[in-house]
């Protein structure tokens, strides 16, 4: 029996809401929603959900020291 994952299994991030910690979970989307147990075995955990980088304001790739900062690009 072959077990197929589907590409690009996507990652939840939880943080417990006991003792703080924040661990990673790997599910597939069909996977039904249960509660997951902190790496400490806590039940009181909660997703959170991380910010994907959609060029903010703190963009890096507008800081200065590259190529047109040399004078380069002429
Ligand atoms: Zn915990």
């Amino acid at each position: 029996m072959t077990r197929l994952y589907p590409a690009g299994m996507p990652t939840y991030d939880y943080r417990c809401r006991e003792c703080d910690a924040q661990f990673e979970v790997r599910r597939s989307i069909a996977d039904p929603v249960v509660a997951e147990l902190c790496p400490a075995g806590h039940p009181e955990t909660s997703r959170v959900f991380t910010p994907v980088a959609v060029g903010g304001a703190s963009a890096p790739a507008a800081a200065g020291g590259g190529c047109c900062g040399g004078g380069c690009c002429g």
